[in-house]
C-alpha cells in the first residue's frame, strides 16, 4: 500500500541529472529524501532505449544497452549543450553515432542517430527528466511542475541553458540550475557554518570532478574546478574485467573481447562485485551463462591493489584545483565525497591522504547531490525561510563607452539575481545608432576586458550630441544569464540581447582576470583619467578649429592669434597625451573664446532679425 501524503500546492523537486544515474528528491518535514522511481528504485539510470520509437528509461533501458545498442542512448550529458566540434573528440568513448546538425538545421549543433531517427541531446535529456517528473508524481501523489536541477560546476552557460531547455520540454519550470558541488555542500548543511573552504571530490560512473568552494556569508562561490572526464567507477569494472577475461581465456578458451554479450555480462558481474566489496571484505565474482560458468573469490585487499593506480589518478586534479584556488590542503575546512565509487574505503583513503583530513561520507554519496537540490528546491518553494543566496557575479559586467573605456554596470561579487540601469547619450551630432558592446572584467581599457556581445541600437532620433537618452538595462537571472536591453527613451526603440557571461570561462580564467585587474589598477586608473580628459577636450578642439576663421573675422588680429596658439597647444597636448597641457590649454581657450562666442551669438541674432524683417 502506498503511503498517503497530504497534497500541497507548491511541490518543487530537486533533480540530480547525472551522466550515469539520475535521482529525484524532495524535502519532507525538513529532511531531504530520495523518491522512488516508477521502477521502484532510488536510482534511475540515465539511459534511454527506443522500442518502436517509444522511449524506455532507467534500468529497463540499461538492460537493452547491449542487446539493442543501436536503439539505446546513454551518457548523453557529455553532449548536452555542446557543438559538433566540441564532441568530435569524445566520439570514441560513445558507441552511438553523433551526426552534425540540430533540429533547426544548425550545423554547429549535434544529434544522435537512433535507428532511422535522430534526437538531440536536449531531447534525450528531456525524456529522462520526464521520467523523473513522473516518478516524483507517483511517489508524492501530486502533480509536479517545478524543479531545481543540478549541473557540474564546470558547465558553461550553453550547457546550463540546454539543461534548462530539456527541463522545459519535460514540462518542468526550472526554478534554478545549481552546481553539483554546491548541492553536495548544502546536503551536509555546510551553509550553516557561514564561512569555509570546501573540497568536493566527486567520482561518478565515468567522470571525476573536484571543486573547491568558498563559503562566505552563506554564499557558495566556486574557486576552482578540475577533473578527468574519462575516469570513474566504470574504469574499476574494466580493471576487474581485464583480469577476469584473461583467466577465462586461459581456462575456458573464450575471448570476451569478441563476444559482446559475454563482455557485458562480465562487466555487470564486475560492478556487482565492486559494490559488494564496498561493504564486505570478500566477494564472489560470478557469471552463469550457457557458454560459461565461472566464479572466483576476491578479497578486498586484492581488489584495492588492482584499482589503487586508477584512484591515484585523482590526486593531480585535486592538487591542481587547490593550486588554482591559491590554497593548501590545510586551508580546507571540509572535504565532501560525492558519487557511488566514493563508498569504497580505498577511495576515501586516497582522498584523506590528498587533503589531509577526514572526508564527509555520512550522507549517501550517490544521493547527496539530489538531496542538496531538494534542499534548494524547498527554499525556493518558500518552505524554508532561511533564504539562501547561492551565487555572485564573478567579474564585473559593463559597457564600452566613448574613448574605449569600460563602464561597469554590475560590480563583481554582486549577488544574483540582480539588475542595473544607466542612461547614456551620444557623442557625435546627428548620431542615429549606437553600438552596445557588453564587456566583462575589471580593467579600464575595453581591450583588456572580455567581449561578451555586441549589438546595434538603431533608430535614434538624429539630434545634437548629448541630447539623446539611451537607457541600458542589465538583468541577471538566478542562473547567471544576463539580458541586456537598450532603449532610446525618446523614440521608444528597443533592442535586447541575451548573453551568457560565463560561457567558455573557467574559474582559473576568472582568477587570472582578477589578478591582472589588481596588478594594473594604477596604470588603468591613469588611463581612464586620460581618456576622460581627452573626451572632454576633443569636442572643444573640433569646435574651436571650426570657429578660427570667425575669430580672425570678428576679433582684433592679436586676440585671434592668441586663440590660434591655444588651439595649437590643445591639439599638441592631445597628441602627446599630456594631461597637464590639455587641461591648461582647455582652460585658457575657454577664457579667451568667451568674447568670440558673445560676438557670434550677437551676429546670429542680428541675422535672424534681418531675416524676419524681410518676411
Ligand atoms: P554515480 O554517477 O554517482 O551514480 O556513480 C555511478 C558509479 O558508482 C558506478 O560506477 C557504480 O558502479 C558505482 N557505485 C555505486 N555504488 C557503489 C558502491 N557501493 N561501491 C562502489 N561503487 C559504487
Amino acid at each position: 500500500m502506498s503511503e498517503k501524503i497530504t497534497p500541497f500546492s507548491n511541490v518543487v523537486i530537486g533533480i540530480d541529472l547525472g551522466t550515469t544515474n539520475s535521482l529525484v528528491a524532495h524535502v519532507r518535514d525538513g529532511k531531504p529524501e530520495v523518491l522512488n522511481s516508477r521502477e521502484g528504485q532510488r536510482l534511475i539510470p540515465s539511459v534511454v532505449s527506443f522500442v518502436d520509437d517509444k522511449p524506455v528509461v532507467g534500468y529497463a533501458a540499461k538492460r537493452k544497452k547491449v542487446r539493442d545498442a543501436e536503439f539505446t542512448v546513454f551518457s548523453v550529458k557529455r553532449l548536452l549543450g555542446r557543438g559538433f566540434e566540441d564532441v568530435a573528440v569524445g566520439q570514441d568513448v560513445l558507441p552511438y553515432e553523433i551526426v552534425r546538425g540540430g533540429p533547426e538545421g544548425d550545423s554547429k549543433n549535434i544529434s544522435i542517430r537512433v535507428g532511422e531517427r535522430t534526437y538531440t541531446a536536449i531531447e534525450i535529456s528531456a525524456i529522462i527528466l520526464r521520467e523523473l517528473k513522473a516518478s516524483a508524481e507517483q511517489a508524492l501523489g501530486v502533480p509536479v511542475r517545478q524543479a531545481v536541477i543540478t549541473v557540474p560546476a564546470y558547465f558553461n552557460d550553453s550547457q546550463r541553458q540546454a539543461t534548462r531547455t530539456a527541463g522545459h520540454i519535460a514540462g518542468l519550470e526550472v526554478l534554478r540550475i545549481i552546481n553539483e558541488p554546491t548541492a553536495a555542500a548544502l546536503a551536509y548543511g555546510l551553509d550553516r557554518k557561514k564561512e569555509g573552504l570546501i573540497a568536493v571530490y566527486d567520482m561518478g560512473g565515468g567522470t571525476f570532478d573536484v571543486s573547491i568552494l568558498k563559503l562566505h556569508d552563506g554564499i557558495f562561490e566556486v574557486l576552482a574546478t578540475n577533473g578527468n572526464t574519462t575516469l570513474g567507477g566504470d574504469d574499476l569494472d574494466q580493471a576487474v574485467l581485464k583480469v577476469v577475461a584473461q583467466e577465462i581465456k586461459e581456462s575456458h578458451g573464450l575471448d570476451p573481447a569478441r563476444d559482446i554479450q559475454l563482455n557485458a555480462a562480465l562487466i555487470e558481474a564486475a560492478e556487482k562485485m565492486k559494490i559488494e566489496l564496498s561493504q564486505s571484505e570478500t566477494a564472489v565474482f560470478e557469471v552463469k551463462l550457457a557458454c560459461l560458468n565461472y566464479s572466483r573469490k576476491w578479497t578486498r585487499s586484492e581488489f584495492q591493489k588492482l584499482i589503487l593506480p586508477i584512484i591515484e589518478k585523482t590526486r593531480e586534479p585535486c592538487l591542481q584545483a587547490l593550486r588554482d584556488a591559491g590554497l593548501k590542503p590545510e586551508d580546507l575546512s571540509d572535504v565532501v565525497m560525492v558519487g557511488g565509487p566514493t563508498r569504497l574505503k580505498i577511495v576515501q583513503d586516497v582522498a584523506r591522504m590528498i587533503f589531509g583530513r577526514e572526508p564527509n561520507t555520512s550522507v549517501h554519496p550517490d544521493e547527496v547531490v539530489a538531496a542538496g537540490a531538494a534542499i534548494q528546491a524547498d527554499i525556493l518553494a518558500g518552505n524554508n525561510q532561511d533564504l539562501l543566496l547561492l551565487d555572485v557575479v564573478p567579474l564585473s559586467l559593463g559597457l564600452e563607452t566613448y574613448g574605449g573605456l569600460m563602464s561597469p554596470l554590475i560590480a563583481r561579487n554582486t549577488r544574483i539575481p540582480t539588475a542595473a540601469r544607466e542612461v547614456f547619450t551620444t557623442f557625435v551630432d546627428r548620431q542615429t545608432g549606437v553600438d552596445i558592446h557588453v564587456l566583462q572584467g575589471e580593467r579600464e581599457k575595453v581591450e583588456d576586458n572580455r567581449s561578451l556581445a555586441r549589438f546595434k541600437l538603431a533608430g535614434i532620433e538624429p539630434l545634437p550630441a548629448g541630447l539623446p537618452r539611451i537607457e541600458v538595462m542589465f538583468l541577471i537571472d538566478a542562473d547567471g544569464i544576463l539580458q541586456v536591453a537598450a532603449k532610446d527613451l525618446r523614440t521608444g526603440h528597443e533592442q535586447t540581447i541575451e548573453v551568457r557571461p560565463s560561457y567558455g570561462l573557467s574559474d582559473a580564467e576568472v582568477e587570472k582576470m582578477l589578478v591582472e585587474g589588481q596588478k594594473n589598477a594604477e596604470a588603468d586608473l591613469a588611463y581612464r583619467r586620460w581618456v576622460e580628459v581627452r573626451n572632454e577636450a576633443e569636442p572643444m578642439l573640433r569646435n574651436a578649429e571650426k570657429k578660427l576663421p570667425d575669430a580672425f573675422r570678428l576679433l582684433p588680429r592679436e586676440e585671434a592669434q592668441t586663440i590660434e596658439a591655444q588651439v595649437l597647444a590643445l591639439k599638441q597636448g592631445i597628441e602627446q597625451k599630456d594631461i597637464a597641457q590639455v587641461q591648461d590649454a582647455k582652460y585658457r581657450l575657454g577664457a579667451s573664446t568667451v568674447r568670440l562666442a558673445e560676438l557670434l551669438i550677437k551676429e546670429a541674432i542680428e541675422s535672424a532679425q534681418r531675416a524676419s524683417n524681410k518676411i
